[in-house]
């Protein structure tokens, strides 16, 4: 059981990201921390986490969002949820602020771009198939291995739930991607996972996935060795960092351990060349991958250049 930590927000609700590939995009968390838990969340480490267990809901998230942007002379195209949490985690309290953030801002004619792992509900779901062209998702899956899922992302929907409501958003015309973020040395880099997650992914009319190698901090590697039971699968993980060096990603002034880049390419090879059998693009992102990619996940939207106009540059001024 999650306890819920209400507390009024006196920063701006509209954030820019340390993450580069958000670098122009206002971002918003309905929380600090995240209920889903999972064990391999970089949020871990961050220094607003309430810590495990805990999450903290700003509960004036909507009234400083209306008085934000009513001050602003440029509103948004597009806002991003969210850099460290999730708008649908199974918290009655925060699926009840998403829906209202969401519903203000596409009343507004302003985007939203959303990833989750959660499960989304049926009126939320209802809500975004209404104002589809204004709706881009990301949903994070990692493998369609239910022992996999429960072991490392235990508060998530199952992925039997994710894929099925990705379709049902993508039958509804919204622009849906994928997410393999992290890939876990070990345990999901194999064949064995990769096939079945991208023809799955591939049937449902997933066009792009993106993706990224888990990199390690110290708050992970505690939260792994506390939750993972399974311990030759967690040796399998740990181990497959043998050889890792420390690496400065592009998200603020992080500093890592990774595997080295010709591990990762070769994990990001192998999926490239079961994915493209199944007509899917894959992005690998060069925030986190400096060293292999130049490229963009794409994270907050492919949208038209028209709605990208200016770039949302200056939105961060009043
Ligand atoms: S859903 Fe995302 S933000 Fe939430 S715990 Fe999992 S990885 Fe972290």
């Amino acid at each position: 059981m999650t306890q819920v930590i209400p507390i009024e927000r006196k920063s701006a609700v509209l954030t820019p990201s340390s993450l580069a590939c958000l670098a122009h995009v206002p971002t918003v968390n309905l929380t600090a921390g995240c209920a889903h838990e999972c064990r391999y969340c970089y949020a871990r480490g961050y220094l607003t986490h309430p810590g495990e267990g805990k999450v903290t809901f700003y509960t004036n998230t909507l009234a400083k969002l209306r008085e934000e942007l009513r001050r602003k002379r440029k509103k948004p195209t597009t806002v991003y949820f969210s850099p460290s949490s999730d708008p649908f985690q199974p918290v009655p309290e925060v699926l009840d602020m998403a829906y209202d953030v969401f519903r203000f801002l596409l009343e507004s004619e302003i985007g939203v771009t959303f990833v989750t792992k959660g499960r989304i509900p049926e009126r939320h779901r209802k809500l975004l198939a209404a104002h589809a062209p204004l709706v881009q998702g990301r949903i994070g899956l990692i493998t369609l291995d239910p022992a996999v899922a429960s072991a490392f992302e235990p508060r998530t929907a199952t992925p039997v739930v994710r894929l099925a409501q990705t379709a049902e958003l993508i039958g509804a015309g919204i622009l849906l991607d994928a997410r393999l973020d992290p890939i876990l040395p070990g345990v999901t880099d194999g064949p064995d996972c990769l096939e079945p997650l991208c023809a799955a992914l591939a049937g449902i009319g997933v066009r792009t996935l993106a993706a990224s190698v888990l990199f390690l901090r110290p708050a992970v590697i505690g939260s792994l060795r506390r939750h993972v039971g399974d311990k030759p699968m967690l040796d399998r993980l740990l181990n497959s960092f043998a050889g890792s060096e420390p690496m400065a990603i592009h998200a603020g002034n992080s500093r890592v351990r990774a595997l080295p880049a010709s591990a990762r390419l070769e994990i990001m090879e192998r999926l490239k060349s079961i994915a493209h059998r199944y007509g899917l693009e894959v992005l690998i992102c060069g925030c986190k991958n400096p060293d292999i990619s130049s490229g963009s996940c794409h994270i907050s939207g492919r949208w038209p250049p028209a709605a990208r106009e200016g770039s949302q540059l200056g939105l961060f001024q009043p």
